[in-house]
C-alpha cells in the first residue's frame, strides 16, 4: 500500500494543473483499490456547494453538474461532519441523495473521506463498490491517507487554474499568506527562481527569438563541456556503469531530437529557459511514470541534467537582469542575499511561498521598512511574474492583477502611512521618557549600512543589535579579518559615541551561508550561534579581532555572545575574547577591553542568570528565539506561524523573571527581539525594567510615541492585568485596547 501511495502522490504533483490532477488521482485511487467508482468533489468557492469534479465509475456527464450543499446527501454530511462515512448500503442511510445523472444507484458500499486543508474541507473523496459489503479498516485509512497528502496538491493546483484564468482576463486573484512586515506595496512581481529547480522557471516570453535560441545552444555547449571535463577529471574513480552515465548525458544533450523539441518552442516565443524546463520534466514524467524500477531511477537524472543547463541559462541571463522601479521580489524562499542583488531604491516589497513573520529574512524587511508577506503557499508563485500587484504586510494578503477599486483604497492606506510617518518625524529629536519622565534607552538592531542612515535620522542612542551575519551573508567566502574590519569601523564611526553592540556570528536555523552550508534535519536545534563557532575557533578570533581594531580611538564596542545554554559554552567564549585581546595588546593596538554580554534566547539561560550574570557586563534577551524555544514552535515554519506568540504568558513570565534577576546581580538588562519594536510590547517592557529597548529603525519612533504617552505606574498596572491573563490573543487585546485609549490608535495597523 505504501508503494502505491507513494507512487499516486509522486504522479500528482508533477501533474500539469487541476484537471490532470484529479484525474490521476480518480484513475489510479480505482485501480489500486478495486473498487467500481472512484470520485472526487470539490467546493465552490462562489456557491459553497461541492462539486462533482471528477470520476471514474459514474456517468462522465455529471461531472460539473452534480452540487452537493454541506449536511446535503452523504457527500454533504462528510462535509459537516468532516470524518468518513463508510456504509455496507448507502441508499439505506438517511441523508442519502440520488442524482440520476450519475448512475449510482447501481452502487452499494459507499466509503467517502474529507479532503482538509488548514482546517477546512476542500472536497471529498469517494469509492463505492456494487457489492453490499463494508470497507474494510485497512481500506479506509488508505483513503484517509491519500486525502490527507493530496490537499495541499490540490489546494496549489486550483489557484494555479484559477490564476491562469484571471491572469487571461486580468481579473483580481488574492491570495493569503502571513502579515510579516507592516506597510503596503503596490508595484510589479519580479520572480527569484531557485537556480536549477525545472519545476519553478517562471512562464516568460522572449522577445528576441534568434539571440534566445543562440542563449540556448550556448547553455547546451556549455554544459555539454562541464560534464566532459567532469567525466574526465574522474575517469580514474569511476566504475564502469558511472562512467556510462557521463556518456548517457553527454548522449542525451546530442540528442537533436530534443533540441528540436525546445527549439519549436522558443520559435513560439517562450523563453529558452522555460521551454527547456517544459521539455525536460516531460521526459521526467515519463521516466517517472515507467513500471521499470531502472528507468523510473534514470527520472533523477534526466532532472539533474536538465538542471545544469538551466544553470548555464541563468548564469548567461544574470548579467542582462534588469529590475523594473516599484519591483516586489517573489519567490519560493528568500534571501538576504536576493534582497540585496536589487537596487534599493527600486525594491518596495517582498512576497515568500515558505517561511514566517519570525524568518530572518522577514526580520530584515522590517529594519528596511519593506512591507512582506511570507508563507504565501497557495500562490503560483512561478505565473505572476511581471504581474501588477498589492502586498498588504499588515494583513498578509496579496493581490496578482488589482482592479482599480483596490488600488484607489490600497493608495489611501498609503497616503495615511506617509502621514503618520511626518506626523512622528518631530519625536526623533525628543528624548524617550514617559509621562512621569523616567527615562528608558531606546536603541537599534542593524546589519546593513542602510540602516545606519535611518537610524540616525529617527534619533537611535545606540545599537543594541548589530547583527554582524548580515555582510557575511552578502559574500561568497568568509571576509578576511582586514574586510571585517573596515565594516565593522563603519557601523562603529556612524553611531560614535553612542554605544555599538556586535553580536558575534550566529549563522546556522534559517540563516545558511552558501560558501559554509550546514545540512541538518533539525538546524534551530542543531549546529546554531556560538556553537559554530566555538567548534571554529579560527573565525571566532579573527572576528573578535576585527572587531576590537575596528574600535581603535573610538571605544564604542561592546562584544555579544549569541545562543549561550550554559555557563560552559560562556568561559569558552570568554577565553578566546580574552585571548583576542591580549593578542591585539602585544601587537601595539592601545584598545579598551569592550564590555562582554550574551543574549537569552534558550530557556536553560533562562534559570541560570544568575551564574551567567556572574561572568558579564550585560545581558540582552533574544526574544524571537526565546519565543520559538519556549513554545516549541520553529519561527521560520509557516505552518505554525499561528501558535508563535510574543505575547504568550509563558514568555511574558520568562521575560520578568530574566530582568528581576539580573537586577539582582546588578547587571543591565536589554531586550533585542522583534517584541521590543512593538509598541503594546515595549509598555510591558518598560513596566518590568528593561534598561535597553532594540529594535528596528522602522518602529523606533511608534515605539517612542508610545511610551512618551503612559506613567511608570500605568504601565505597571497594564503589565498586572495581563500577567492575570492565559491567552495570548486576549493579552494582545488588551494592550491594542490601551493604545487606542492612549489616543495611539494610528500606531495600530490600519484595519
Ligand atoms: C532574537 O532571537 O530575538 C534575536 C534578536 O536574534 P535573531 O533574531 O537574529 O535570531
Ligand atoms: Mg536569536
Amino acid at each position: 500500500m505504501l508503494e502505491s501511495l507513494r507512487s499516486i502522490v509522486q504522479q500528482v504533483n508533477s501533474a500539469r494543473d487541476l484537471t490532470a490532477v484529479l484525474d490521476i488521482i480518480v484513475r489510479r485511487v480505482r485501480e489500486v483499490m478495486h473498487t467500481r467508482v472512484c470520485s472526487v468533489y470539490l467546493r465552490d468557492k462562489q456557491s459553497g456547494s461541492y462539486v462533482l469534479m471528477a470520476t471514474q465509475g459514474l456517468n462522465p456527464s455529471a461531472v460539473g453538474n452534480v452540487y452537493l450543499a454541506p449536511g446535503e446527501g452523504l457527500v454533504g454530511n462528510v462535509v459537516t461532519r468532516a470524518e468518513p462515512i463508510n456504509l455496507e448500503q448507502a441508499q439505506a442511510h438517511p441523508a442519502y441523495h440520488y442524482f440520476p445523472a450519475t448512475g449510482e444507484e447501481r452502487f452499494s458500499a459507499f466509503l467517502g473521506t474529507p479532503i482538509i486543508h488548514h482546517r477546512e474541507v476542500l472536497g471529498v473523496l469517494v469509492v463505492q463498490q456494487e457489492e453490499k459489503r463494508r470497507f474494510d479498516e485497512g481500506e479506509e485509512a488508505f483513503l484517509i491517507t491519500l486525502s490527507a497528502q493530496l490537499a495541499g496538491v490540490i489546494a496549489h493546483a486550483e489557484a494555479t487554474g484559477a490564476l491562469a484564468v484571471m491572469g487571461e482576463q486580468r481579473r483580481e486573484a488574492k491570495f493569503r499568506g502571513l502579515a510579516a512586515s507592516p506597510g503596503v506595496a503596490i508595484g510589479r512581481a519580479h520572480i527569484v527562481a531557485p537556480l536549477a529547480n525545472l519545476a519553478a522557471v517562471p512562464y516568460a516570453c522572449c522577445m528576441d527569438v534568434e539571440a534566445e535560441l543562440v542563449l540556448f545552444q550556448q547553455a547546451l555547449t556549455g554544459a555539454r563541456d562541464e560534464i566532459r571535463a567532469v567525466g574526465d577529471r574522474l575517469k580514474g574513480e569511476l566504475n564502469r556503469e558511472e562512467r556510462a552515465l557521463f556518456d548517457a548525458y553527454t548522449a542525451m544533450l546530442d540528442d537533436s531530437s530534443l533540441a528540436v523539441e525546445v527549439t519549436a518552442r522558443i520559435r513560439q516565443q517562450l523563453s529558452a529557459s522555460r521551454a527547456w524546463a517544459e521539455v525536460m520534466l516531460e521526459h521526467v514524467r515519463r521516466f517517472e511514470a515507467m513500471s521499470d524500477s531502472y528507468f523510473r531511477d534514470r527520472a533523477a537524472d534526466v532532472r539533474d541534467l536538465g538542471a545544469r543547463v538551466l544553470m548555464h541559462l541563468h548564469q548567461q541571463q544574470q548579467s542582462e537582469r534588469d529590475y523594473p522601479d516599484n519591483t516586489i521580489l517573489i519567490g519560493e524562499e528568500l534571501t538576504a542575499a536576493v534582497l540585496a542583488e536589487v537596487p534599493r531604491q527600486k525594491l518596495i516589497g517582498l512576497v515568500s511561498v515558505k517561511g514566517s513573520a519570525n524568518s530572518h529574512v522577514a526580520i530584515i524587511a522590517r529594519a528596511m521598512g519593506l512591507p512582506a508577506v511570507m508563507g504565501a503557499q497557495e500562490l503560483p508563485y512561478e505565473q505572476v511574474d511581471g504581474a501588477d500587484l498589492v502586498v498588504d504586510g499588515y494583513r498578509g494578503e496579496l493581490y496578482v492583477h488589482p482592479g482599480r477599486e483596490l488600488r484607489r483604497r490600497y493608495d489611501s492606506i498609503v497616503a495615511e502611512e506617509r502621514e503618520l510617518e511626518r506626523n512622528l518625524d518631530h519625536l526623533a529629536a525628543l528624548p524617550c521618557e514617559t509621562a512621569d519622565h523616567h527615562r528608558v534607552r531606546l536603541w537599534v538592531n542593524t546589519g546593513l549600512m542602510a540602516d545606519v542612515v535611518r537610524s540616525l535620522e529617527r534619533g537611535a542612542e545606540g545599537v543594541g543589535l548589530y547583527r554582524t551575519e548580515v555582510p557575511f551573508l552578502l559574500r561568497d567566502r568568509f571576509p578576511s579579518e582586514e574586510e571585517q574590519r573596515e565594516i565593522y569601523r563603519e557601523q562603529l564611526e556612524a553611531f560614535a559615541p553612542r554605544p555599538v553592540t556586535m553580536r558575534t556570528l550566529d549563522i546556522g536555523g534559517d540563516k545558511a551561508l552558501a560558501y559554509f552550508p550546514i545540512e541538518e534535519t533539525n538546524p534551530f536545534l542543531g549546529w546554531r550561534g556560538i556553537r559554530v563557532t566555538l567548534d571554529h575557533p579560527e573565525i571566532f578570533l579573527a572576528q573578535v579581532r576585527a572587531m576590537m581594531k575596528a574600535s581603535l580611538g573610538l571605544d564604542n564596542l561592546r562584544i555579544m555572545l549569541p545562543m549561550i545554554s550554559g555557563v560552559g559554552e560562556l568561559e569558552a567564549a570568554r577565553k578566546l575574547v580574552q585571548r583576542a585581546y591580549t593578542e591585539l595588546l602585544d601587537e601595539g593596538f592601545k584598545i579598551a577591553m569592550p564590555p562582554l554580554g550574551l543574549m537569552i534566547e534558550v530557556p536553560s539561560a533562562v534559570y541560570q542568570v544568575r551564574e551567567l550574570a556572574a561572568q558579564v557586563d550585560f545581558m540582552s534577551v533574544g526574544s524571537n528565539d526565546l519565543t520559538q524555544y519556549l513554545l516549541a514552535v520553529d519561527r521560520n515554519n509557516s505552518r505554525v506561524a499561528n501558535i508563535y506568540h510574543s505575547l504568550h504568558p509563558a514568555v511574558l513570565r520568562a521575560l520578568r523573571e530574566i530582568v528581576d534577576t539580573g537586577h539582582a546581580c546588578n547587571t543591565k538588562v536589554g531586550i533585542c527581539g522583534e517584541l521590543a519594536g512593538d509598541p503594546g510590547g515595549a509598555l510591558l517592557l518598560l513596566a518590568m525594567g528593561y534598561d535597553v529597548l532594540s529594535m528596528n529603525a522602522t518602529n523606533l519612533l511608534r515605539v517612542k510615541a508610545a511610551l512618551r504617552a503612559i506613567t511608570t505606574a500605568e504601565a505597571q498596572e497594564l503589565l498586572c492585568k495581563v500577567l492575570a491573563m492565559q491567552c495570548p490573543e486576549e493579552i494582545e487585546a488588551t494592550l491594542q485596547q490601551t493604545l487606542k485609549k492612549m489616543g495611539l490608535k494610528a500606531l495600530l495597523q490600519p484595519q
